[in-house]
């Protein structure tokens, strides 16, 4: 039987119900969520405090993409009602600021571990527990293992040679200094034209006396519009945020005001363009969904690619520059699209340069900058906006072993595989949150994070008060939704693309689509009814039954 935190005497002690790994936003809320329910609980966090992304991707220009009334949490009224949001899309210290301010509201620090990164995790099959290394040399253990360790959460470096060589500064946007760095004057130059990449080179082209941009693969962007919230639109939310979540809860991808988008296929080309101008003019990621047919039909796709293109033609002064900054390589939306706030007019400031990549690469990282066309280009500082090794990277920097010893480096060699992207047969007692195989980044993820916190905590109640304490994912089961996973994109253009989403920035990496691509309603639906279904797909066992 699952121990409380009383039987333990949680505080000194190393052994737990629950290891949670990582204090992001899914970390915190599952460590709130299983102490409310009288279990044990220890965090186990890397970063010296709070917040996960928002604590490392401290870059210029860093803000949320999912609108901030929205980006928050939705388990607790009073703290949706007291917190005040300043922006349309909050700055990362505002939302660094919120995770703060729900740690001390719900005293989470107390039961975290900061500075503390696990090397491994290993199921002993006798005791039906866990046992957890940190790269301290210090050894824990507990019946259930969460890992909250986030999609986007080991930055990636390119493969280029010399990086340790260069004698100024060189940043990566997910790990960015704490201190800041300081651009003021300075030649600078960028590498990645991704979402991050795209926030930053317009804060940073303001301050820097040079900022050379380099650029393998245009990507599509639309404006974000920010500004400051009105109180009027605050008191709105705030006073029916029920119905707005419930909206969220529901819609294909979690966002609020999502609906509505009707088939290309059933309309002119002028109504298309009509629907695409008010999207556009509405700003923000919603035009992902401007069409419904948008990620199968190709025609409805090059529609809006070309719109998107003759918005980039129109800002961008140089026709040379805009063509160059036209995407063309992949349909729009295959990769991830970008919100951005200036981006294509920085390229017509005298002091941003934009060099295309695509057919030389960067050669080697100098002492004094980078070797790239046949010829070195000087710089104080370089900026690695490179993307990260999403989704089983940071899963799979640990040694993560199971029953009989079988290594999650084993069982995902071909690609992630697991029920609903919360467990995995093989790997009892070990959850998930917003894993590869559920529709976590292809979502409002702060809304897809609390579906699976809620999930796992309704989970250990259930096995609590019927007197088990191992679950299992059954084979069947999971190789039956990985099918599933893989039929729905299927057909679409996200298989196209080489995305993070397909593991194709990260060289060796299997090739594959890593998130549900169902939608996050109809998952939620699934997810609900498997619980209701007395944990349909799911063993559970005694301890002492499942060393048979
Ligand atoms: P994370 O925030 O990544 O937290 C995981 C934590 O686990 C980290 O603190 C990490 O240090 C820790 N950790 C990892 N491995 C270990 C280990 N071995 N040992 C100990 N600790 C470990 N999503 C949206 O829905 N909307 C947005 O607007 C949005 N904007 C984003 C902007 C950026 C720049 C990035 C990179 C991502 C963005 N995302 C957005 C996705 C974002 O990651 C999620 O919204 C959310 O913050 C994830 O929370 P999490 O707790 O699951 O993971
Ligand atoms: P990314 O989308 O993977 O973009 C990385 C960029 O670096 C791409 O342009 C890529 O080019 C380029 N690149 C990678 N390796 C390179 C190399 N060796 N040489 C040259 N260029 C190279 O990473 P990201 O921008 O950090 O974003 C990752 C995800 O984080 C986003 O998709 C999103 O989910 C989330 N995010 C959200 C926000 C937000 O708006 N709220 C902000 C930032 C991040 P190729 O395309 O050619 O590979």
């Amino acid at each position: 039987m699952l121990k409380t935190a009383t039987d333990t005497g949680q505080g000194s002690s190393s052994s737990f119900d629950v290891i949670v790994v990582g204090a992001g936003f899914a970390g915190m809320y599952m460590l709130h969520r299983l102490r409310a329910q009288g279990f044990s609980v220890k965090v186990l966090e890397a970063a010296g405090d709070v917040g996960g992304t928002w604590y490392w991707n401290r870059y210029p220009g860093a803000r949320c993409d999912v609108e901030s009334m929205s980006y928050s949490f939705s388990f607790d009224d009073d703290l949706q009602q007291e917190w005040s949001w300043s922006q349309r899309y909050a700055l990362q210290p505002e939302i660094l600021d919120y995770a703060r301010h729900v740690a001390d509201r719900f005293d989470l620090r107390r039961d975290i571990q900061f500075d503390t990164r696990v090397s491994s995790a290993t199921f002993d099959e006798a005791a039906g527990r866990w046992a957890i290394t940190t790269d301290g040399g210090e050894t824990l253990d507990a019946a259930f293992c969460v890992m909250a360790t986030g999609c986007l959460s080991t930055p990636k470096l390119p493969e280029v040679d010399g990086i340790k060589n260069f004698k100024g500064h060189c940043v990566h946007t997910g790990d960015w200094p704490h201190e800041g760095v300081d651009f003021a004057g300075k030649r600078v130059a960028l590498i990645g034209t991704g979402a991050s990449g795209l926030q930053a080179i317009p804060v940073i082209a303001e301050v820097a006396g040079h900022l050379t941009v380099f650029q393998r693969t245009a990507n599509f962007s639309v404006p974000a519009w920010n500004r400051p919230l009105t109180d009027e639109e605050e008191a709105d939310w705030k006073s029916r945020y029920d119905y707005w979540r419930g909206r969220e809860r529901r819609t294909h991808s979690g966002f609020h005001n999502e609906g509505g988008h009707p088939s290309a296929a059933d309309l002119t080309h002028d109504e298309r363009i009509a629907v695409l101008e008010e999207q556009w003019n509405k700003g923000g990621l919603l035009m992902w969904n401007v069409f419904s047919d948008l990620m199968m039909s190709r025609e409805a796709n090059e529609t809006a690619a070309e719109f998107v293109r003759d918005k980039i033609r129109a800002t961008v002064e140089d026709p040379d520059v805009a063509e160059l900054l036209c995407p063309k390589t992949h349909p729009m939306g295959s990769k991830r699209l970008c919100v951005d706030s200036n981006y294509y007019e920085t390229f017509n400031r005298d002091n941003v340069e934009l060099v295309d990549i695509s057919e030389q690469p960067v050669e080697r990282i100098t002492g004094q900058g980078l070797v790239q066309g046949g010829r070195e280009h000087g710089f104080d500082v370089i900026v690695f906006a490179t993307g990260f090794d999403a989704m089983t990277g940071t899963l799979l920097k640990m040694d993560i072993r199971g029953r009989g010893g079988e290594a999650l480096r084993q069982k995902w060699q071909d690609g992630p595989v697991s029920y609903l992207g919360i467990a995995m047969a093989g790997f009892p007692n070990l959850f998930t949150i917003t894993g590869p195989g559920s529709p976590s980044v292809m979502s409002h993820v702060l809304m897809s994070l609390e579906l699976h916190v809620d999930w796992i905590t309704d989970c250990l109640v259930h096995m609590r008060e019927a007197g088990v304490d191992v679950i299992e994912a059954s084979e069947e089961d999971e190789t039956r939704w990985t099918d599933h996973l893989n039929d729905v994109v299927a057909g679409t253009f996200y298989v196209e693309a080489d995305s993070w989403y397909m593991g194709a920035n990260v060289e060796g990496k299997p090739r594959g689509f890593m998130p549900y691509i169902g939608g996050a309603g109809k998952y939620r639906e699934i997810c609900t009814d498997v619980a209701a279904e007395g944990y349909r797909g799911f063993r559970f066992s005694k301890a002492s039954q499942a060393v048979a």
